[in-house]
Order: structure tokens, then C-alpha cells, then sequence
């Protein structure tokens, strides 16, 4: 029997999924080795009998909270989709600012925090919530992992991640690297598997993919002292995406 999987979003902007619905295609090759028993970006029809949930976005909310835990318990496999949900991403820049401020400043009215829709609290991942079985970071997810992903798993593989940084896939291009030309880019700490898309075109990678379990710390200070870069403008870029979570150093 195939395995059953359902598209569950939160906090974000649904590129992840989009990502997914855009595979054309290819996402009928998926079909084959796949029951799609939910996905609202491309179907009206939802059963809440899946084996695997894709969950995509942070989580923001009680009410959040609670739709997430009965998520996982129906989930024999519960896998974090994009950034936002494997580890706050975007949404945890907010983090900084009290949730009532912010409320008042984006509606105008703090009142608002006693409706359940407004009831914010400090942006997380979804394993600061429930337990995660796999990871597919990025901001948006790259397809082709995607798709390597759920081949995996439907043949009853363990999906691997790339352990190695963005600079391995920036060098097998052979791009010119950015730091040469004056530029901040996070590619020696940042977890590859996005085929260094961004340095590839010319932008510095910001760290979407989130930090390397096992950076080569003492490789990657002598970059960073190499091309004078201060800490504050690194952890500043790493924030992005990365709020809250530690750099290796000075912290
Ligand atoms: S990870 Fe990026 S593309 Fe995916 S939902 Fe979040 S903001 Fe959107
Ligand atoms: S441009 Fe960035 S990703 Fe590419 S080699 Fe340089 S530091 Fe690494
Ligand atoms: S290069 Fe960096 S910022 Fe760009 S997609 Fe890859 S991990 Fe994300």
C-alpha cells in the first residue's frame, strides 16, 4: 500500500508547498509511489488519514499549538517543510519585539490579543513543539530534494541530508567566491543541499538552509578573519533566519 501523506501550513507564505505544486509533471510521477489524501494549494479534498505529515510554517499561536500536537499524533512520520518550520525562520526575526507592541503597531488595537486568531506568542520551530522525524530546510524547499526525499521514504529509506556546507556545491561550480569580492556570504557555516543557488547567481547566501551540525569552526574563523569580518555584521545576517539559534563563537 502506498503511504498516505497530507500538507498541513502554519506561520508562512506557502512558497514550500508551492514549490511542490509547481513539480507539473513530475508530482504525477510522485502520485505513483504516493497517496496525496490532503494538499489545499491543489485540492479541495482532505481525509485526516495520512501516515505522513508535511508540515510547513512556524508556530505562532496556542490554538497553533494544539492543531500541531493532533497533527503528530495521526502521523506515524511527521517532517518539518521549509525553513519556517524547521526552525522558525523569517517569522522568529519578530522574536525581539514584544508580541502586544507588535499587535497594537501592524492592527492598531491591543484589545485584539483576546481574540484567538490574534493571540500570538513568540514565533517557534515545530520541534520546540511537537517531535520531528525529518528536516527538508530552505527558504523555499528545493524540489529536486523533495523529490529525493519521498523516494526515499516510500521505499522505506532513511532520507539523508547533505552534512557538508553551501561552499562544497559553490566550489563544484566553480563560482567565483563572493568573499573575494568584498562580500558577506554564509556559505561556510550554511547546511547545503540547494546546489549553492544563491552564489551561483551572484547573491550571498543568507542561511536558509540553517547552521551545519558540525561546523569546521576553526577552518571557518580563519576565513572570516581573513576577510575582516565583524562578528556583529555575520550574527546580524545569520538572524535572518536564524534568530536565537547560536553561532559557534563569543556566545
Ligand atoms: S520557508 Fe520560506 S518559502 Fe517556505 S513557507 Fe517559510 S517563508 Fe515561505
Ligand atoms: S561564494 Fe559563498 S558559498 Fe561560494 S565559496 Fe564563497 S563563501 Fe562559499
Ligand atoms: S545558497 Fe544559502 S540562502 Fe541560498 S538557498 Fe542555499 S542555503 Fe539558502
Amino acid at each position: 500500500m502506498k503511504p498516505r501523506v497530507a500538507f498541513f501550513d502554519f506561520a508562512g507564505c506557502e512558497g514550500c508547498q508551492l514549490q511542490i505544486a509547481n513539480m507539473e509533471d513530475e508530482i504525477l510521477k510522485l502520485i505513483e509511489i504516493v497517496d496525496i489524501v490532503s494538499f489545499r494549494e491543489i485540492s479541495d479534498v482532505h481525509s485526516g488519514d495520512y501516515d505522513i505529515a508535511f508540515v510547513e510554517g512556524s508556530i505562532s499561536r496556542p490554538m497553533d499549538e494544539e492543531r500541531l500536537k493532533d497533527i503528530r499524533e495521526h502521523a506515524d512520520i511527521l517532517v518539518a517543510l521549509g525553513s519556517c518550520a524547521c526552525l522558525g525562520g523569517i517569522n522568529k526575526m519578530r522574536n525581539r519585539f514584544d508580541e502586544n507592541e507588535l499587535i497594537e503597531s501592524v492592527y492598531g488595537d491591543k484589545k485584539l490579543v483576546s481574540n484567538p486568531f490574534f493571540n500570538v506568542h513568540k514565533a517557534k520551530s515545530v520541534d520546540e513543539v511537537v517531535k520531528v522525524d525529518y528536516y527538508i530546510p530552505g527558504c523555499p524547499i528545493d524540489r529536486n530534494e523533495f523529490k529525493r526525499f519521498v523516494i526515499s521514504i516510500s521505499s522505506g529509506k532513511k532520507p539523508e541530508l547533505p552534512n557538508y556546507p553551501v561552499c562544497v556545491e559553490c566550489k563544484k561550480k566553480e563560482n567565483p567566491c563572493l568573499f573575494d569580492e568584498g562580500r558577506l556570504c554564509l556559505g561556510p557555516i550554511t547546511l547545503a543541499g540547494c546546489n549553492a543557488i544563491c552564489p551561483s547567481r551572484g547573491s550571498p547566501c543568507i542561511g536558509c538552509r540553517g547552521i551545519l551540525e558540525k561546523p569546521a569552526t576553526e577552518c571557518i574563523e580563519e576565513i572570516f578573519q581573513r576577510y575582516n569580518i565583524d562578528y556583529d555584521d555575520l550574527k546580524d545576517k545569520w538572524n535572518m533566519f536564524n534568530f536565537g539559534d547560536k553561532i559557534w563563537r563569543k556566545e
